[in-house]
């Protein structure tokens, strides 16, 4: 019994993590929706079937890293890894294709058995987009926009780069994999266990395998972007020079791929430096074959994914600090429930106000100190005789006499 632990790979987001850890979520937001992108809120669990079908059974995911079980009723159920298979699947079940084209933005906790290490959990978050219903390339450009915009409002423009490749149509993947078994073939001893098997079901996942040897291998494979048809070779070059007029900075990585079969054309990563071995902060590419291989009506979609933890490391202090609250303290005879409603009124005209039940002035002053409080309002015998509150600036340590009806007025409103 590990007893009060939290499980391995998981954390708790104390209050200064969550703002960061907020902060990173609204601004995906705020930018999707400049992009006409509404929420969707899926569950947080599926059938275990709506990811291995759309994940492949060949993938590190399905093979590897999935919470699943059998719920009382004898279900097989699984958390989700990721939020693309739960937002085709509500696509699907809830008839939206009459809504075409349909943009849709979530966030939420995901779930992967993996090895933890920095950067990399078994329960983290993501937010991500994705575009239902087009397959014309201006809307790949505009959906890495919506990814580079999100970055950028960050602040990261210059901690990331871009890399870009293409998978092309199947036609150009059936031939590349013909190319691509003959020279895997010849290097079999050379590839690891995992990736002897993938060859025979699924040999595109080889080249996203993250063994040592088989990236030897792979490092001398044959290129894909040699093998694209002429329909293919137009969608990418139509993708670049969209993302060319819109000022997004991007280098082509010949050896970026999803080794699913239904992704296709489009594929993308923002990578950083920063990270360590963990650079991947966003990740996405085109699924023209995704909901039909799911069972609903042949639907294009491109979309991407970001790790919110990584994203909150890497922004790090640009997330705003919570707001500085004013603290009430009473002095002398000063009633502490006088204090309390003084407190109440002020955080109704808008403050962040601490105002603890119990503790002797200095006890108060040193809280409001550790809490990093803007201004003490402190109401002694003489000011109550009065009918005034001392306003101490904690900062400058001015104070000045305020009369108490004009308190939740002349306090600076909270910002
Ligand atoms: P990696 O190559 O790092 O395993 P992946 O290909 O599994 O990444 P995606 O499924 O594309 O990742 O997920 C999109 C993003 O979600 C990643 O780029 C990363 O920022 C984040 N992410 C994925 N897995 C984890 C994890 N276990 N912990 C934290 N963040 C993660
Ligand atoms: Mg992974």
């Amino acid at each position: 019994m590990a007893g009060m632990q939290p499980v391995r790979g998981t954390h708790d987001l104390l209050p200064e993590d969550s703002v960061r850890h907020r902060h990173v979520e609204a601004t995906a937001f705020a930018i999707a929706n400049r992009y006409g992108y509404g929420e969707i809120v899926t569950p947080i669990f599926e059938f275990t079937e709506v990811f291995t079908r759309t994940l492949g059974d060949t993938s590190d995911i399905v093979t590897k890293e999935m919470y699943t079980f059998t719920d009382k009723g004898g279900e097989s159920i699984t958390l989700r890894p990721e939020g693309t298979a739960g937002v085709a699947r509500a696509f699907i079940s809830g008839g939206l294709a009459q809504h075409l084209p349909l943009k849709l933005f979530y966030r939420g906790p995901m779930f992967r058995y993996e090895r933890p290490q920095k950067g990399r959990l078994r329960q983290f978050h993501q937010v991500g987009i994705e575009y239902l219903g087009s397959d014309s390339p201006l809307a790949d450009v505009e959906v890495i926009a919506t990814g580079y915009r999100f970055l950028e409002a960050l602040g990261l423009a210059d901690k990331i780069t871009l890399e870009l490749n293409s998978l092309g149509d199947a036609e150009s993947r059936a031939a590349y994999r013909e190319v691509l078994v003959r020279y895997l073939t010849g290097h079999l001893d050379r590839l690891s266990q995992d990736s002897k098997a993938r060859l025979e079901r699924n040999p595109m996942r080889v080249l996203d395998s993250k063994d040592d040897d088989d990236r030897a291998v792979i490092a001398q494979a044959p290129l894909l972007g040699d093998h694209l048809n002429e329909a293919s070779r137009a969608f990418f070059a139509e993708l670049q020079a969209g993302l060319t007029a819109l000022g997004i900075p991007f280098a082509v990585s010949p050896r970026l791929v999803r080794g699913l079969d239904y992704y296709c054309h489009t594929a993308f990563e923002f990578t950083t430096s920063h990270l360590g071995s963990q650079g991947t902060v966003l990740a996405g590419g085109r699924y023209d074959g995704l909901i039909a291989e799911m069972g609903g009506p042949r639907t294009p979609g491109i979309g991407w994914a970001a790790g919110v933890e990584r994203l909150s490391m890497l922004a790090g202090d640009k997330a705003p600090a919570l707001a500085r609250p004013i603290v009430v303290v009473p002095a002398g005879t000063y009633p502490v429930l006088e204090a309390f409603k003084l407190a109440d009124a002020l955080r109704q005209a808008g403050h962040s106000v601490d105002c603890p039940p119990t503790g002797s002035m200095k006890n108060r002053l040193k809280r409001a100190d550790k809490l990093g409080a803007k201004l003490a309002v402190i109401i002694g015998d003489e000011e109550q005789a009065l009918g005034e509150a001392m306003v101490k600036d904690l900062d400058s340590g001015h104070q000045e006499r305020v009369p108490m009806a004009d308190l939740p007025r002349r306090l600076a409103p909270r910002g």
